[in-house]
């Protein structure tokens, strides 16, 4: 019995959260530590800011100063950033201040300069055209976190912006969790290394490359098995040597055809099936199973060998799989609505089916045009897509302006 493709995005992510939790952590410098995963809770270690900050190039001010004309004051000083003024702001003064800088105490806003001038016949008389409330253009410390505390939890994949908070708390050297081995080994009599010359009924090796290259996007460490034959004996050893990995993918040989072996030869390695077929289009004979190894209960994908499927299933279910095993939180394929830009028709299938697509204009006019594609096996298609289009089962025509899912294409 096939799963429905919404059965099966829920029966990967409730495989996914019952595998174990990642022990397996590393230090890292922030130089190495894109994309990431962070294994300990990261504390403000002072407040942040550290001081009450200026957001502005201008003037420190008492708002209060400000209230009546003639809105002029004196200015006692200068600071910038990296420096700290060391009198007290009196009634009637103002300080000349940075971005950046500490507030001198006694202000309680920043006049932006623009809206200031000096006095013509007094070089230290401000005037100020308009009033101010205290606050203004000044972060106030701890504003954005007390010291101590937590500003970046555990499980959060380290971007730019994470990795610039993590230097300003001087964590220089995170935990993060080690990424997971991924074995992929890619099966056919017809497929053939990339760098051989294929006879004309021979088939480059796509597969390898392009699951290497998504596991490591997600967070994997890739090892590829290469190109083993249709025949369940190899198949079983080259399957036994992946077992050391944290998770395994298969390509090819999942279907029902005569030299399809994966499901025997992974039932007699004593595997428990959890997905075995899912009525979507392409992706349809994709495999969920685990296989005991010692103590270790490895996750094994099988994906159709049809490039395309394989793609479109590891995007969809695997990544669920590969970020539990890499430390993140939940995840689960995040679809959005969008309006076609053109009608679309189709003969109605019982199956889910999913379409490389183009996005086209911004914002609001932002819209998705499917792409013509030749099946499963068209990376051509899918290498110019943006996006997946996704229409349930017994769609036969969507009107141009219709919104439709659409979904990342890994
Ligand atoms: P299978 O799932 O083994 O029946 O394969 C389906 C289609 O995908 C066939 O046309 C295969 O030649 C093709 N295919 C299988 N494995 C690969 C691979 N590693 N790279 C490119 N194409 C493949
Ligand atoms: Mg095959």
């Amino acid at each position: 019995m096939l799963a429905s493709f919404e059965e099966a995005l829920g029966q990967v992510q409730a495989f996914a959260a019952s595998l174990p939790v990642s022990a397996r952590h590393e230090r890292v410098s922030l130089a190495q530590a894109v994309g990431r995963v962070l294994a300990e809770e990261v504390r403000a270690d002072r407040d942040q800011p550290p001081f009450d900050r200026s957001t502005r190039d201008g003037f420190a001010v008492r708002a209060a100063d400000l209230v009546a004309e003639p809105r002029s004051l004196t200015c006692v000083g200068t600071v910038a950033a990296g420096e700290r003024f060391a009198g007290q702001l009196a009634a009637g003064e103002c300080v000349e201040i940075m971005t950046g800088a500490p507030l001198p105490e006694g202000a309680d806003a920043v006049v932006m300069v623009e809206h200031t001038s000096r006095s013509p016949n007094d070089a230290a008389t401000v005037l100020f055209t308009a009033g101010i409330q205290a606050g203004d253009n000044v972060v106030p410390r701890a504003a954005e976190a007390l010291a101590g505390a937590p500003v970046v939890p555990v499980g959060r994949r380290l971007d730019p912006a994470t990795l610039g908070l993590l230097a300003s708390v001087g964590k220089a050297v995170p935990l993060v969790t080690r990424r997971p081995r991924v074995a992929v080994i890619t099966t056919g009599n017809e497929v053939v290394p990339v760098g051989g010359s294929p006879a004309p009924h021979q088939i480059r090796n796509s597969n390898e490359a392009m699951l290497t290259a998504a596991v490591q996007r997600f967070g994997g460490e890739c090892h590829g098995l290469g190109p083993v034959s249709d025949d369940p004996s190899a198949l079983r050893h080259m399957l036994q040597v992946a077992l050391a990995a944290d998770l395994v993918i298969v390509t090819g040989g999942v279907s029902k055809g005569k030299h399809d072996h994966v499901k025997a030869v992974l039932e007699s390695l004593g595997a428990t099936f959890h997905l075995a077929g899912v009525a979507m289009r392409p992706g349809k004979p994709f495999v969920l199973a685990e296989v005991a190894a010692g103590r270790r209960r490895v996750p094994v994908l099988g994906l159709p060998g049809n490039p395309l499927s394989a793609l479109v299933a590891f995007g969809l279910f695997g990544r669920s799989v590969l970020a539990r095993l890499a430390g993140l939180p939940p995840w689960a394929p995040r679809f959005f609505a969008l309006p076609l830009a053109v009608p679309l028709a189709q003969a109605p299938v019982a199956f889910t089916s999913l379409a490389p697509a183009r996005l086209a204009g911004q914002g609001v006019d932002l819209t998705v045009e499917p792409l013509d594609f030749q099946g499963s096996g068209d990376l051509v298609a899918m290498a110019d897509a943006d996006v997946l289009i996704c229409l349930p089962p017994q769609t036969a025509a969507v009107a141009a302006g219709s919104f439709v899912r659409v979904v990342d294409k890994a």
